[in-house]
């Protein structure tokens, strides 16, 4: 009675250890881009007309778009 001894272990321990997971860190903080017009969120416009554009915004409440967006400072005081 030592059918427990047959099995075959496909993964040794010292795999196992070096098998665990990464942590990773998020260097890319997404603070939110404000209007400088009426201080709503800003929507990333992504595409505009075909070719893409890296920072081009646009307010959905005033109809601004442009390249000038305020960001959303982290709130560390209380
Ligand atoms: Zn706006």
């Amino acid at each position: 009675m030592s059918a427990t001894e047959d099995i075959a272990s496909p993964v040794s321990e010292e795999e196992a250890v070096e098998f665990k997971p990464k942590l990773r860190r998020r260097s890319l903080t997404r603070r939110k881009k404000l209007c400088p017009n009426c201080l709503s969120e800003l929507h990333i416009a992504t595409s505009v007309s075909g070719w893409l554009v890296p920072n081009y915004y646009f307010c959905s409440k005033c109809g601004y778009s442009g390249y000038v967006a305020l960001e959303e400072m982290p709130k560390e005081k209380k």
